[in-house]
Order: C-alpha cells, then sequence, then structure tokens
C-alpha cells in the first residue's frame, strides 16, 4: 500500500520507521514516503499523491488545518477536534483524526481512568483539542483547559461543550484535577524544558506528557508530586496503528494492543 505523510518539515518525523516497522510486522508491503509541502500547497500535493495511486496520507504541522479545509467528507473526530491528522484516498478525500482515540488507547494501556474524574489539560491546540475529546468519551466529570492564550482555552471548552453535554469544560489557570494532560510543546526540542503546572497545585493520580521520546521537567515534576506518569510514546503508536485501521481495515483489540508495543518500543529506541 503506498502511504506517506504531508508536513513542514517532516525531517524528524518518526513515521517512515514506525510503518516501516509495522510493515515488517504485518507481513505487508508499505511504501510510505515523507513529503515536505509548504502550507498552502496541501491541495497540489495530494492530487500528485492521488495519481501516483497513495491509499492516504498523515498530515503533520502545520497542515493540520489546511487539510480540514481540503477534505471533501469528515469523520466526525475530525469534525469534533477541528484538524485532520490523516487523509484517505477515497473518490472523494476523507479527513479524519487519529490522536484522541489514540489518547484514549494509551490511558487505557496505563490504566488511567478518568470516568467521573476531573481532568486538567495543559495547551489549547490541536493536541489539547483531542485530549479533552478523548477524555470526555471516557466519561471525564470535568476538564480544564490552562493554556497561556486564555480565549484559546475558552473557544476549545466552549466548542466540546456543545458537543459533550455530560462533560462540564472550562478554561482558566490550572485547578487541582486527578488526571493531568500535557499537550504544549514545553519538554520537545527546541522548546524550555519546564513545567507548565504552577508549584502551589497539588500532584494529580496520573499525568501523560504528549511529548514523547524524552523524560521532560513535566514528567520529572509530576513524578515528584506523586503522579504515575507516562509519555507520549504510546499514544504516538496507537494514533499511527488507528490510521493504519482507517486505510485498511481494523485491527482488534489484541492485535492493536500487541502491535503498538513493538511500535513503542522503536519510538524509545
Ligand atoms: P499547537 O496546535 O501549536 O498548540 C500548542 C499549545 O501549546 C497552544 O495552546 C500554545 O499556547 C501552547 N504553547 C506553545 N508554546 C508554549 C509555551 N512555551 N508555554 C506554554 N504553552 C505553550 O500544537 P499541537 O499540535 O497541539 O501539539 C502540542 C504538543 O503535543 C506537541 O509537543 C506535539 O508534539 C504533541 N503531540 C503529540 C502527539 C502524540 O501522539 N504523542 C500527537 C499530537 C501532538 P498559545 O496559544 O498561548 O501559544
Amino acid at each position: 500500500m503506498k502511504l506517506g505523510l504531508f508536513g513542514f518539515p517532516v525531517g524528524h518525523s518518526r513515521s517512515p520507521r514506525l510503518f516501516a516497522r509495522l510493515s515488517r510486522e504485518l507481513g505487508r508491503p508499505i511504501a510510505y514516503a515523507a513529503v515536505a509541502a509548504e502550507p498552502g500547497t496541501l491541495a497540489q500535493v495530494v492530487e500528485g499523491a492521488r495519481a501516483a495511486g497513495w491509499r492516504g496520507a498523515n498530515v503533520t504541522v502545520p497542515l493540520k488545518l489546511e487539510a480540514l479545509g481540503l477534505a471533501g467528507r469528515l469523520t466526525s473526530a475530525a469534525r469534533a477536534v477541528g484538524a485532520v491528522n490523516v487523509l484517505r484516498f477515497d473518490r472523494v478525500v476523507v479527513g479524519h483524526n487519529t490522536d484522541g482515540e489514540g489518547l484514549r488507547d494509551a490511558l487505557a494501556r496505563a490504566r488511567v481512568s478518568a470516568r467521573g474524574r476531573a481532568a486538567l489539560v495543559f495547551g489549547a491546540g490541536g493536541a489539547a483539542r483531542a485530549a479533552g475529546w478523548a477524555l470526555a468519551k471516557d466519561g471525564a466529570r470535568t476538564v480544564r483547559f490552562a493554556s497561556r492564550t486564555l480565549s484559546r482555552a475558552r473557544k476549545t471548552a466552549r466548542e466540546l461543550a456543545a458537543l459533550f453535554p455530560r462533560t462540564r469544560f472550562s478554561a482558566g489557570a490550572p485547578a487541582r484535577a486527578d488526571v493531568w494532560v500535557q499537550a504544549t510543546p514545553l519538554g520537545m526540542k527546541g522548546f524550555a524544558d519546564e513545567t507548565p503546572a504552577p508549584p502551589s497545585l497539588p500532584g494529580p493520580e496520573a499525568a501523560v506528557d504528549l511529548v514523547y521520546g524524552r523524560l521532560t521537567a513535566f514528567q520529572r515534576d509530576a513524578a515528584a508530586r506523586g503522579a504515575r506518569v507516562s509519555d507520549g510514546a504510546p499514544m504516538l503508536a496507537f494514533q499511527a496503528l488507528r490510521a493504519w485501521e482507517f486505510w485498511d481495515a481494523p485491527l482488534g483489540a489484541h492485535k492493536r494492543a500487541a502491535l503498538a508495543e513493538t511500535l513503542i518500543e522503536e519510538i524509545r529506541r
């Protein structure tokens, strides 16, 4: 199957390695190419890929909104998250988002249950919205977004509230919660490695950092406050597997979980 990734830049992406490993594990040929597409050129790049017989593609920064506008059809997850990270080339281009599903899978793997609990999400961008979606799907009682830009956090809270009436969404300063999700780039290469959690905030039971492949200040600090901590590698693995399933066919929970372990190992290598 011909697949790939559109982003700008794409040199740092782990996706080609992940899909090469998946191809070996599944015994299925996957040709996966990373294509650097400058903002504003995605439609053209997609046309080229379709003409070359691609089945679909992952979409990464900064093209997730452009992909949302370009898709002829959107899945409910893509509409809810307001961003597209996977395209499938059917008769029309179908836009989907697997970040939320990937996080739900990762939370289940870490035995973190949000049901009836209070959650705090740091950030208000695409990954934070996907986290809000995942936490609400898992039955969180409250989800609060804490971001530098309050208006962005408010908009995210308001839009998700319209979709999940049983979860109370809010935006503002970080407040006590049972589960933290770190969805800012803090701790990523090229960004400051500091926690967005104020020192006075009591630690949660569980803290998930969406940054992967490194032990960040957020992870160290949450652990010091008594939390069970995980990084973003499981979510990255699961969102890739969910993308594969969107292009091919459902794997089933058992096979998905087993494949996720090999991909997590690949990410951490
Ligand atoms: P994004 O749309 O650019 O949003 C980033 C958010 O972080 C915004 O709310 C932004 O706030 C905030 N932020 C940026 N720099 C900050 C700083 N120095 N201090 C405090 N807040 C800051 O990015 P995204 O797509 O949501 O991605 C966020 C992170 O999640 C990235 O590290 C990405 O790699 C990771 N991620 C991981 C996975 C995975 O599978 N593990 C999947 C998706 C994303 P302002 O509005 O104030 O700038």
